[in-house]
């Protein structure tokens, strides 16, 4: 429900990090967790060894703004406009079953898929050689908060957090502004549409990576990125759990819904 983050959550990063232990420590007694994909037993974070192995990954991505490349480098739309951010990096494509997952956590309020799928991006993360100190999930307007009575990114990038040993830094920017979807929007009216919409309230680490539940047309997170720079951090990582398979110059579309 919305009330639950009607504290602070930046109050409460301690507590919580404690209590997701505990939880975890928990879940270990009832026993071995069942395969949220399939039923069958899982091995580790609610995923069986046959569909961890079988989840679609972005193999050739641009290393800048993670999008697709049809051979390794740069693409040209980094090279001509780099966006904000240093880095882009999103383990996986939005293709079946990491789109259902997401799909039933924020349409369907299945919130178990939160733990999953933090728990899968964690794991991709701590092969980083240097992780950054931080993470900042895409903060929800709250009118969206109260439609949907809870935030799916912020509470996939806890998980991702307590997978990777990172901070996770959920009230340092806020969104002040609503706006409407940006995919039907060009480049430079997302960019006005989003001017001023974030804003930071405290002091960034100096290596934080923005969080978000699909990359879509990355222009949020550049946006966020730019606030956080000016607020005085020194390198921004934009995290991801997918890019949208739709990204393309010129012709981004919204996730099919499935
Ligand atoms: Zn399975
Ligand atoms: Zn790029």
């Amino acid at each position: 429900m919305a009330t639950e983050y009607s504290v602070p959550v930046e109050m409460c990063q301690p507590n919580l990090a404690f209590f997701m232990n505990i939880w975890r420590c928990f879940d270990h007694l009832l026993g071995p967790p069942t395969c949220q994909l399939c039923g069958a037993r899982g091995l580790g974070p609610e995923i069986c060894g046959g569909c961890y192995r079988d989840l679609p990954r972005a193999r050739l991505a641009c290393p800048v703004c993670a999008g697709p490349v049809p051979v390794a480098g740069v693409c040209p739309g980094c090279v001509l406009r780099p966006p904000a951010y240093d880095r882009a990096r999103v383990p996986f494509i939005y293709g079946f079953p990491v789109n259902r997952l997401i799909h039933r956590l924020k349409y369907g309020g299945v919130r178990s898929h939160a733990r999953l799928l933090g728990e899968l991006v964690g794991r991709a993360m701590r092969r980083i050689e240097t992780l950054p100190e931080a993470i900042v999930p895409v903060p929800l307007h709250p009118r969206r908060l109260r439609q949907r009575g809870f935030d799916q990114a912020r509470d996939i990038a806890a998980f991702v957090a307590g997978a990777t040993g990172l901070r996770l830094r959920a009230g340092l920017c806020v969104k002040r502004r609503y706006t409407p979807p940006l995919w039907p929007l060009t480049a430079g009216e997302r960019r006005r549409l989003l001017e001023g919409t974030f804003e930071c309230r405290g002091q960034p680490p100096s290596r934080v990576a923005v969080f978000d539940d699909i990359l879509t047309t990355g222009a949020t997170a550049n946006a966020l990125a730019r606030i956080l720079r000016a607020a005085g951090a020194d390198e921004v990582e934009l995290w991801a759990v997918a890019r949208s398979p739709l990204i393309s110059a010129g012709s981004i579309q919204p996730p099919a819904n499935v």
